[in-house]
């Protein structure tokens, strides 16, 4: 079909940023997130950051040459003394393979731990051990999440073709839990019909504990309109009997789809978010995030240093 959101190769282009470091809300939560690059080579079907359907999101990947300059100069201009910890990244994945030929992320996480920045990766990737030494060198101001849907390599094909398998990424947790590094997983999105089944929470859940991860938790897939056309593939691809009047059931809506985010019904909801924390708890996880996660004091003690230096050479 030539719809299908993962046909052909991406392309890769730079192009200048003149602000990388930006505020965001989600429900009630104010942060910070760094985008190194826009685009994602990674095709996940149930992406949230293409906004629209839009499929020049997973085939043009742009990489923001200038972002660790242009981090180091907002973060020295930074108007308060501390910090809250900052997402890597928010609306792209900061080690998708383009990340190979540009190592923007590594240069922007060189600046944050220059600065004293707390940060929290968000990844479905195993590039990222490219930098395990970098990440546990800073391990007390760091936390490295995985997001994981599926044990499943049948459906992580057809889901989001351009991850790696699950077990390649639990591997390499299982390298940064031995460095001592603090690492958690994200179930997200938990997919109903296709992710949901006992069979596969319990896959995942038990294959965190086996990494020696801390932190478990998930969330639901919600919908929107570019999403629920590229379920609807996916459904008919992974041959979900009824899959789509089902959905019409869980997301309670009607053909055609035209909104914004719908979450799935509270009842549904209730029984794999119950289900998944059960798992969680009985292998002696912990659902959340770390504790220590806080804003921090940036360090710029090193701007002086420079200054001085640049007067004596
Ligand atoms: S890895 Fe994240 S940003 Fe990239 S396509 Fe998947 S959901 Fe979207």
């Amino acid at each position: 079909m030539s719809d299908l959101w993962y046909s052909g190769a991406a392309t890769l282009e730079e192009k200048k940023s003149k602000s990388i470091i930006h505020p965001f809300t989600v429900k009630s939560y104010n942060g910070l997130a760094i985008n190194p690059y826009q685009g994602c080579g990674h095709r996940c079907a149930y992406c949230y950051a293409t906004y629209e359907w839009s499929p020049e999101f997973y085939d043009k990947i742009y990489a923001k040459s200038n972002a660790s300059e242009v981090l180091d100069r907002q973060l020295a201009e930074w108007k308060s003394d501390t910090i809250e910890p900052v997402m890597v990244a928010s609306a792209t994945d900061a080690y998708q393979p383009a990340e190979l030929r540009y190592g923007l992320t590594r240069r922007c996480v060189k600046v944050l731990q220059k600065y004293n920045v707390p940060y929290i990766v968000f990844t479905k990737s195993v590039i990222i051990e490219r930098d395990l030494e970098l990440h546990r060198q800073y391990r007390d101001n760091c936390f490295i999440i995985w997001s994981i849907t599926t044990c499943n390599e049948k459906i992580r094909r057809v889901v989001e073709p351009g991850t790696p398998p699950a077990s390649k990424m639990f591997q390499v947790m299982k390298k940064f839990t031995d460095a001592g590094v603090c690492c958690g997983v994200y179930v997200d999105p938990i997919i109903p019909l296709v992710t949901d089944s006992d069979e596969d929470l319990e896959a995942v859940v038990r294959s965190c504990k086996e990494a020696g991860l801390r932190y478990v938790f998930g969330a639901l897939m919600r919908l929107r309109t570019d999403i629920w056309e590229r379920m609807k593939l996916v459904l008919r691809l992974l041959e979900i009997p009824d899959g789509i009047e089902k959905y019409k059931q869980i997301y309670n809506f009607e053909e055609p789809l035209d909104a914004n985010y719908v979450a799935a019904n509270r009842r549904y909801a209730e029984k794999i978010i119950g289900s998944l924390e059960d798992r969680i708890k009985s292998y002696g996880m912990e659902c959340g995030f770390p504790d220590y996660m806080g804003p921090r004091r940036i360090d710029r003690s090193h701007l002086g240093q420079t200054t001085l230096h640049s007067y004596l050479v």
